[in-house]
């Protein structure tokens, strides 16, 4: 395999180093980019960790009450690290107490601090708040300009070294530091063979980053304690921002599409964007940044950073249901039906599954409208039915771990497939008691 140069800081400096690219020509999905492995509070993040998934509440910090049910409810959906903003003296006063309550109910999910501008002062006006946090978020493209950014720049990472609290440098497109940014502009515009906006844009971006990771290794921040992330809401820029992160230093990644947008827009730009780096092996958190309906449940994002993980097959949160379209062959509803009940079944079982069976996460389940790729997927899956179609004896053949092991049929078949889904749960997972 050919090898690149890649550049990481160490130090505070940037070398060359001839290891082979991790990520190149890295089409097999069981390749992962090796980063460093940052500990953000008790969870590990990078090296070959399984991708973590993270959120951020939309409350006022400074209430408290309604942060901390905020947190908890993300929490409790699946989301490993839970950022909140701090903002100002009141949001910092809070963090402490926050911490408490979540943890007197038996919440003890780490929490992250999103800090712009007023960071540094926050972070040493209010030490209680800086020792709560398990890592704190600095954005480099606002925290001042001139030689203000690098008095404030220094001050937040003298507090984040002292206390050995991990940081995300977190660029973003649209608070792109500016002074970087006319920079690199000019120097484009003195090039025989000028750059795109794009291609000018996306180099300052990495920049940014890099740059000011290499800055807080020198301030002394140990690089294990540095994740970095590039967010744009254009996919294309925003997968290539990262995949020159990726090639030009060793840092966790922290993915995400920002400004993803509302509904099904968001949910696909959000998929499409990390699915085409997480395929690639690259990419060590994740969070999608929807926009909640009004009144809508927040913890939708967490959900959605979980299904694009387990449909890449990177982890598995809950059993997944295999079921086909429908088409002309099922004109009964029974099949959508089934499908329904069985998916309504398994979300509400996972809970009460997941302290008792070990595994029964990775459950699969087949529920297939005919006979035409029916027992194909149901052989495929832990356990499969295969429902008749128009025209077929009115029995339904069920297979288990490829076999067809009997026929189903009449008013009954939903809830004896759904008791013979219990039983094998129970047998094959049975045995290993998690709690
Ligand atoms: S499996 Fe059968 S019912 Fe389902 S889409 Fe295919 S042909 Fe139609």
């Amino acid at each position: 395999m050919a090898t690149e140069n890649i550049r990481r800081p160490v130090r505070g400096k940037v070398i060359a180093d001839s290891r082979p690219p991790q990520v190149a020509g890295a089409h097999a999905i069981t390749r992962r980019r090796a980063a460093k492995v940052v500990m953000v509070g008790n969870v590990a993040v990078g090296g070959m960790n399984p991708i973590v998934v993270q959120s951020m509440t939309d409350t006022d910090t400074a209430d408290i009450q309604a942060t901390v049910a905020q947190v908890k409810l993300l929490a409790d959906a699946g989301s490993e690290l839970v950022r909140v903003t701090v903002n100002n003296d009141a949001a910092a006063r809070a963090v402490p107490e926050i911490r408490q309550r979540l943890d007197a109910l038996g919440c003890r999910v780490p929490i992250v601090g999103d800090f712009h501008f007023i960071g540094h002062r926050l972070l040493r006006d209010h030490p209680g708040c800086a020792k709560t946090l398990d890592k704190f978020r600095i954005n480099p493209g606002n925290v001042g300009r001139g030689p203000r950014h690098d008095d404030n720049f220094r001050a937040f990472i003298d507090v984040a070294r002292d206390l050995g609290k991990p940081v995300r440098i977190g660029v973003n497109a649209g608070s792109l530091d500016p002074d970087l940014l006319i920079s690199k502009m000019d120097a484009n515009s003195r090039r025989a063979t000028p750059l795109t906006g794009d291609e000018v844009e996306r180099e300052a971006l990495v920049e940014s980053a890099l740059a000011s990771a290499e800055a807080a290794v020198a301030l002394g921040l140990p690089e294990n304690k540095i994740i970095v992330s590039c967010k744009v809401s254009r996919l294309s820029q925003m997968v290539e921002a990262y995949r020159e992160l990726a090639r030009r230093c060793d840092l966790p990644l922290h993915l995400g599409l920002t400004e993803a947008g509302m509904g099904s827009k968001g949910v696909v730009a959000t998929a499409a964007a990390l699915s085409v780096l997480l395929y690639d092996g690259i990419g060590d958190t994740i969070r999608s940044s929807l926009t909640p309906e009004p009144g809508g449940d927040r913890s939708r994002e967490v959900r959605l950073c979980q299904e694009i993980l387990q449909a890449l097959d990177l982890r598995s949160f809950r059993p997944a249901v295999t079921s086909c379209p429908g088409c002309g062959r099922t004109t009964s509803s029974l099949f959508r039906e089934l499908a329904r009940d069985i998916q309504t079944h398994l979300d509400a079982k996972m809970p009460q599954w997941k302290a008792q069976y070990a595994g029964a996460e990775t459950l699969k389940v087949a529920v297939m409208g005919c006979v035409v790729n029916g027992p194909g997927e149901s052989r495929a899956a832990h356990l499969g039915i295969s429902l008749p179609g128009s025209g077929e004896a009115p029995r339904a053949p069920v297979f288990v771990d490829g076999e067809r092991v009997t026929f189903l049929e009449g008013a009954t078949i939903a809830t004896d497939f759904i008791a013979m889904v219990e039983e094998y749960v129970a047998k094959r997972w049975g045995a290993k008691v998690t709690a």
